[in-house]
């Protein structure tokens, strides 16, 4: 049996990791479940799968949930804080680590699993557009696996050659084209964005996903993200990562390849392809993914990005090629930006600004310790705080 801890199981990616691995029951043993607060959510779902662990990174909530498996379900052993998360993270019984937790949160338990060698299903971007370097080293030096499970950057894995990691160049890759459908405003008039709601930003039109990520669709940060995670992960800069506008959310995702081939992968939009992929590499396992219909798809359009309807994708490309702690930096503004949004503080068009102005007065350092982006990750955060609160007044 194959020993699975996730990070984040009561998220829009860990339901899907739970539902991919209730058809596979014979394979894969549940070690650790985690959430954030949501105690009811998390004590469901012990009750149905009884795991060895289950971990509440508020402490608070944590001895909620403890009390209430005492009396129905007292093998499952409650765990709390940052401590719980890194602990289930490097299990000996845990094999392969669902990261699946939104935002920054994610970075010590995602690290924690790369550090003890795990199988690493990586959703949390967030963690590689903080710290790339650090991560990728942990990786490398640890001898963990990592498994790319953003649809996008699972359909690059696909398509490139085994031997990808020596350098694109040196197997024959020119480019990797990263599709985007454009999210709900891709179409909208630019005089409407200003009164986009949070409802209006997490309605995406291909894709339910939680409302974090949501709002970086409709902003297209979420592409930003991509292209930083993409340059990580594949060992490359911007300049060979081009987006590709194709709003029905078909191909995820293509390599270019010297000869001219370009590979693309192609499913329906759901996360449950990209989770059973990683979880069953090199083989292949049911996932409970309809089948792709190219008949009913029928037609498939590409457009080039917008920069003016889109600016935190220009943002985002900018702060890689600056470096350091400067992508730290744009995550930190736009967490606290895409939160100050939902809770209806500032308003959709605020993000990029917001974002820019954290970028442009908060200098970049070099990322070569946990301490040095957990420093930049604070400093942004303050930053952006301050923004939001001139943009108040
Ligand atoms: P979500 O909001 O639905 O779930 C987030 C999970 O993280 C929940 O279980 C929550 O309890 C937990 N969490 C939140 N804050 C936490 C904290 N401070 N400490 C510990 N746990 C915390 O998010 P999601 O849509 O499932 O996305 C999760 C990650 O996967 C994100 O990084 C996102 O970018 C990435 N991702 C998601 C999708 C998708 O389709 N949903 C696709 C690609 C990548
Ligand atoms: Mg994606």
């Amino acid at each position: 049996m194959i020993g699975v801890t996730i990070l984040g199981s009561t998220g829009s990616i860990g339901i899907s990791t739970l539902d991919v691995i209730s058809r596979h029951r014979e394979k894969y043993e549940l070690i650790a479940l985690t959430a954030n607060k949501g105690v009811n959510r998390l004590l469901q779902q012990c009750l149905q799968w009884r795991p060895k662990f289950a971990v509440m990174a508020d402490t608070d909530s944590a001895e909620v949930l403890r009390q209430s498996l005492s009396a129905e379900a007292p093998e499952v052993e409650v765990l709390a804080g940052v401590d719980g998360l890194q602990q289930v993270a490097s299990l000996a019984e845990t094999d392969y680590v669902m990261a699946a937790i939104v935002g920054a949160a994610g970075l010590i338990p995602t690290l924690a699993a790369a550090q003890a060698g795990k199988r690493v299903l990586l959703a949390n971007k967030e963690s590689l557009v903080m710290s790339g370097k650090l991560f990728m080293d942990a990786v490398h030096d640890h001898h963990a696996e990592l498994l790319p499970i953003d649809s996008e950057h699972n359909a690059v894995f696909q398509c490139m050659p085994p031997d990808f990691q020596q350098g694109l160049e040196s197997v024959g890759v020119t480019r990797i084209l990263l599709t985007a459908s454009g999210g709900p405003f891709r179409t909208t008039p630019l005089s409407e964005l200003n009164d986009i709601t949070p409802e209006q930003a997490c309605a995406h039109p291909n894709w339910k996903m939680g409302r974090k990520i949501s709002v970086d669709s409709a902003t297209m940060m979420n592409k930003g993200l991509e292209v930083i995670e993409a340059c990580w992960l594949f060992n490359t800069s911007p300049a060979h990562v081009q987006v590709v506008m194709h709003p029905q959310s078909v191909i995820h995702s293509l390599v270019e390849y010297a000869d001219g081939s370009v590979l693309a992968q192609l499913g329906n939009p759901d996360m449950r392809t990209p989770i059973a992929h990683a979880m069953a590499w090199p083989k292949r396992i049911k996932s409970g993914v309809t089948r792709l219909d190219l008949f009913a798809v029928a037609q498939l359009d590409f457009e080039k990005p917008d920069l003016q309807r889109f600016p935190c994708l220009k943002l985002a490309s900018e702060a890689m090629d600056v470096g350091g702690t400067a992508t730290a930096i744009l995550n930190a503004a736009n967490e606290v930006a895409v939160e100050e949004f939902l809770q209806r503080r500032i308003r959709f068009t605020e993000i990029p600004k917001i974002v820019e102005l954290t970028l442009s007065n908060v200098s970049s350092q070099q990322a070569s310790s946990l301490d040095s982006v957990l420093a930049a990750d604070k400093h942004a955060r303050d930053y952006a705080i301050n923004v939001v609160q001139e943009l108040a007044a």
